[in-house]
């Protein structure tokens, strides 16, 4: 049986200290903000920054962060990595860096190439910058929000009105009945991946997933099991993992979601593999994670021998 809990599943590395404790003191973050060991994490609109190899990321120390501090929409706290106190820098597309040759991206292709903590560091500033950027006006009365609490608050001057950050939570789930996994492949690509689905206002966790799964292939679940959360920062969602018990095997997708829902045995999905038929989701992914305990849970197989290294879209 694998134990979730030490699997660093991507954007999620434990080993990030918040710092939240810190967040309401403003006289230790104007020191962080000037201390010489502090590092600046930009994102420019909502893309990180990549040095010129496309693979390094571009992380400033305070001297070359200095002029870009002034001119940042927002300066986020990220907290203590490995000895280092980070800080996300919010810039706008057009800024110009530095004199090397940058890359602005999303952190897709970058799945398998940089380390977890990497990872987690600069999907969790590029989720504080959107949300900075999603967030400028009060929605109550419209005038603009101001940033307060290291980055983690905003606070329109006007009404009074307090904004936090937010995560959308999302199922993510397993289907399996008798020896076979449900899988579906989405409109474009060859990728079967499990089934996910957002959580609705008014909407328990069980509830979203018997509904996205009848919703997106016609099966009904029952005993559902909670195994593991994955966050996911395009734009903020958690996605909550389950397995789940199917009680009928006649496929149809409902809503049009998918192109395809299909059952597999651990057969299938072998023979899939090596004849590159079957695309699986990264790794690095708790929708991998899912399938790969399933898929060894009778100890005849490991994934792992049957499925090439992919980086590509971790979330499903
Ligand atoms: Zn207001």
């Amino acid at each position: 049986m694998l134990n979730f809990g030490e699997l660093p599943f991507i954007f999620s590395a434990p080993d990030l200290d918040r710092l939240a404790i810190h967040r309401h003191d403003d006289v230790q973050y104007a020191a962080q903000l000037a201390d010489s060991t502090t590092r600046f994490v930009p994102v420019c609109g909502d893309q990180n920054v990549l040095r010129g190899d496309g693979i390094t990321p571009l992380i400033l120390d305070v001297i070359s962060a200095q002029s870009l501090i002034a001119e940042a929409h927002c300066v986020v706290l990220l907290g203590n990595f490995q000895g280092q106190t980070y800080l996300a820098l919010g810039l706008s597309n057009g800024i110009a860096l530095s004199g090397d040759t940058l890359t602005l991206t999303n952190l897709r292709p970058q799945f398998g190439k940089l380390d977890h903590g990497t990872l987690t560091l600069l999907g969790y500033a590029r989720a504080m910058v959107h949300w900075h950027l999603q967030n400028r006006y009060c929605g109550k009365c419209g005038a603009p929000t101001h940033s307060r609490h290291a980055g983690h608050e905003l606070h329109c001057s006007r009404c009074g009105n307090i904004l936090y950050p937010r995560v959308n939570p999302a199922i993510i789930v397993l289907v399996t009945r008798e020896g076979r996994c449900l899988l579906g492949r989405q409109l474009s690509g060859n990728r079967y991946s499990t089934l996910a689905g957002f959580v609705e206002p008014g909407e328990s966790l069980e509830a979203t997933v018997r509904r996205e799964v009848q919703e997106e292939t016609n099966i009904r679940v029952a005993c559902m099991q909670y195994r593991a959360s994955q966050p996911w920062p395009y734009p903020a969602s958690l996605m909550l993992g389950f397995h789940a018990l199917a009680e009928n095997t006649d496929t149809h997708c409902n809503d049009g979601e998918l192109a395809e829902a299909r059952w597999f045995s651990r057969a299938d999905i072998i023979q899939g593999l090596r004849n590159n038929r079957l695309t699986l989701s990264t790794p690095q992914s708790i929708s991998y994670w899912l399938l790969r305990e399933w898929f060894e849970e009778t100890g005849e197989f490991t994934l792992g021998n049957f499925n090439p290294v992919d980086t590509h879209d971790a979330r499903s």
